[in-house]
């Protein structure tokens, strides 16, 4: 079977990338993850899970964007998104890449273009959440925040934090000093062993203490995951520290456990779903694929299916 480690390897290929963009039959297989190509399929859907109780956070495809035209497209593109949130009183806020606004270009450019964004949500009284991308741009991401969070407010702009990544509690320590809103992860990206933790259960381990720091702040954060052991001990950790149901909330991928997603709404929990849409599925599609390799039958069977 192929490796995690491939398919993430594959996430980054261009060639492979343009291929599977141009036809129609990749595009139909990516309904797994994706909830379209345009803002009205995301909206339609958030609509959805509004009504069984869950919030959303709206992501626009896209990273490692490669001109500063492309960048500025990509704020345009959120502004509609956030113009879209208040016109139809969905509820959802926004997450943001920052290779997708500039970063690989300039990181001046992609605070500029994040600083659009948060403004832009400021003013209609939303919130962005900067997503985690790989450990070369872990750095300057926290940095780039740091100047977000010294203009706008703690409920304007958060952060990801990613378990697997060794210096992650010391980063969790520090951002809440300023205080500041963290939503943790695993992390999704192909790490070397000096920077992230080669072992799943040295990943879970940090994901539990990350959590519990996070939740012992008396901060509104998120706890993202698909993975019921690490679900479990964050309810028995806010249970047992007498941590209210109203402040934290759980959060998952457009269609990853929707059982699960469905139940802990039932259970009177926070529950906000990553919504992805757009064209450049191609790099979010395949790290899904590599975070359970099985997913790939369920690509072959669909592909054969025609
Ligand atoms: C809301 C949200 C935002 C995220 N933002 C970021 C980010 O900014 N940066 C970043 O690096 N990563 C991000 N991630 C991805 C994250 O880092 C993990 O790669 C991903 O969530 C899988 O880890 P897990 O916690 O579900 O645990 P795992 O141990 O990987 O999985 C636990 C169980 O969940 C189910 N599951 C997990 N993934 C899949 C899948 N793809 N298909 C089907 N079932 C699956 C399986 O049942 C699996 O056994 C985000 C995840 C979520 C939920």
């Amino acid at each position: 079977m192929i490796s995690r480690s491939t398919l993430i390897w594959l996430s980054r290929h261009e060639g492979l990338k343009d291929f599977a963009t141009k036809f129609r039959l990749f595009k139909r297989l990516t309904t797994r993850f994706v909830a379209g190509e345009t803002i009205d399929e995301a909206v339609s859907f958030i609509r959805e899970i509004n009504s069984e109780g869950s919030t959303a956070s709206f992501d626009h495809l896209n990273e490692s964007v490669s001109s500063e035209a492309e960048a500025s497209k990509e704020v345009s593109e959120y502004k509609n998104i956030l113009t879209r949130i208040d016109q139809t009183g969905i509820r959802s806020n926004v997450s943001i890449k920052l290779t997708q606004f500039g970063l690989g270009l300039d990181p001046e450019i992609a605070y500029k273009n994040a600083r659009e964004v948060v403004l832009e949500a400021k003013k209609r009284n939303n919130f962005v959440r900067v997503d985690m991308e790989d450990s070369k741009v872990t750095q300057v991401t926290l940095e780039v925040f740091k100047r977000l969070r010294a203009e706008f407010e703690m409920d304007d702009v958060g952060l990801v934090l990613q378990s697997y990544l060794r210096r992650t509690y010391t980063d969790a320590q520090d951002l809440l000093k300023l205080p500041a809103r963290i939503r943790i992860c695993k992390g999704a990206y192909n790490e070397p062993p000096d920077v992230a933790f080669p072992d799943k259960k040295d990943v879970d381990e940090n994901y539990v203490k990350v959590m519990q720091l996070l939740l012992s702040s008396g901060i509104y954060h998120g706890i993202a995951t698909h993975d019921p052991k690490m679900i479990n001990a964050a309810i028995d950790f806010a249970s047992r520290e007498g941590i209210g149901k109203d402040k934290f909330e759980f959060q998952m991928l457009y269609g990853i456990r929707r059982d699960l997603q469905r139940q802990l709404t039932r259970d009177g929990y926070n529950m906000r779903v990553y919504v992805p849409y757009g064209k450049h599925w191609y790099p979010y599609f395949m790290r899904r694929i590599a975070e359970r390799p099985a997913n790939i039958w369920f690509v072959l069977k669909n592909l054969l299916k025609g």
